[in-house]
């Protein structure tokens, strides 16, 4: 087993460079597909033998976007849709979109005029409780297969599919592992390396990053505890990006306990569940899916989840990680603000951004916030 650092670094280098990860794949002969940020149906592309590789934009200048996105349109589609423009992403065989929001859906339009890449665009129903929306679900990940089916040249059958379903809940597992154990080891898990850790996963064939995240488990339960003295908080929102911002908490002496980012944790709190039929496993997860909005609950779960994240992980606040421009995220801001607020549980909310940008304002802010617990 490779050392602990060894493999922290691997992390921090994959989640640093993902071109580099999608040329090694590329050269490997791989057939690599653009999953864009979040809940694509990455087993169906991993047991096509494809490598499904994260979109998640970048901190990249937003220039030739400008002519197919208006400037109140979220970052990080922004972002993605700049890459895109510019040829960064290359080498895809194809991208798949879903449609979880009104920016997504104007993307894969934009995506499909645009960029010489299929894009293979996807609908998530919103009524989720339906058993009407699984049927409709399922159908939507037929065409899903099928279009993949086109690109490698081979059917993907039911029994590749489960294999991978089952391969990304052990990772899934294994993720939520990491969160916990990472609590034990505050002084060697910073903000950043946390943040690292989550986002390799997003560039590496699952089965190679649950070998990684085994022995970076392995290699912090070898550790003593540390015992962190400074303040700890649980981060929520779509990403908690760049290092900028995150130094903006390692600076202040403040540690990440728990997460409810689109791009970290909200990824492996709901496994598919067990079933024959696979597509409607992955129909099941969405359904499943709760405190999350992307997905439409018509109570405020996440409210009280996240009271309860501070409960279990000793957290002194919530910091809310607000992506501009992101309607599902600032609808939610006031009922999950509510919620905090009744459990005397302080709260910051920052905004995010993808182009480049120094976060001096957002020190400050954290300094007072953290002065205040
Ligand atoms: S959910 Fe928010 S961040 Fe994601 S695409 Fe929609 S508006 Fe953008």
């Amino acid at each position: 087993m490779a050392d602990l650092n060894t493999r922290l670094k691997e992390a921090q280098d994959v989640a640093a460079n993902p071109k580099k990860m999608m040329a090694q794949y590329l050269k490997a002969g791989k057939k690599v597909v653009g999953c864009m940020a979040m809940y694509t149906p990455e087993p169906i592309v991993h047991a096509s033998g494809m490598i499904p590789m994260g979109l998640w934009g970048g901190q990249v200048e937003q220039k030739v976007v400008k002519t197919y996105m208006p400037a109140f349109a979220c970052p990080i589609m922004q972002s993605c849709l700049e890459l895109g423009l510019r040829g960064s992403y290359e080498g895809l065989s194809a991208a798949v979109i879903p449609t979880l929001c009104d920016v997504f859906r104007c993307v894969t339009q934009d995506w499909n005029v645009a960029i010489d890449i299929p894009v293979i665009p996807l609908t998530y129903p919103q009524h989720r409780q339906l058993e009407e929306s699984i049927a409709f679900l399922v159908s939507e990940l037929e065409t899903v297969k099928g279009k993949l089916e086109k690109i490698c040249g081979h059917a993907i059958t039911d029994d590749a599919i489960n294999a991978s379903i089952d391969l990304y809940n052990q990772h899934a597992a294994a993720m939520r592992t990491f969160a916990k154990v990472a609590n034990d080891h505050l002084d060697v898990i910073t903000p950043e390396v946390r943040h690292a850790v989550f986002k390799s996963a997003l560039f590496m064939e699952r089965g190679e990053h649950l070998a990684l995240m085994n022995d970076i488990i392995e290699g912090l339960k070898a550790l003593p505890v540390y015992k962190h003295t400074g303040k700890k908080v649980v981060l929520t929102g779509i990403t908690a990006e760049p290092d900028d911002f995150l130094a903006a908490l390692s600076g202040n002496g403040v540690a990440v306990v728990a997460d409810d980012l689109g791009q970290e944790m909200r990824q492996y709190r709901t496994e598919m569940p067990a079933g024959a039929n696979p597509l409607e496993r992955i129909a099941r997860q969405w359904q499943n899916r709760t405190g999350d909005p992307l997905a439409h609950s018509p109570t405020n779960e996440r409210g009280e989840m996240l009271v309860e994240m501070v409960k279990e992980n000793g957290a002194d606040g919530v910091i809310v990680c607000l992506m501009k421009f992101c309607d599902p995220e600032e609808y939610d801001f006031p009922l999950i603000h509510g919620s905090l607020k009744e459990a005397g549980v302080p709260t910051l909310s920052l905004d995010i951004d993808q182009q480049p940008n120094k976060y001096e304002q957002a020190k400050n802010r954290v300094q007072a916030f953290v002065e205040m617990l």
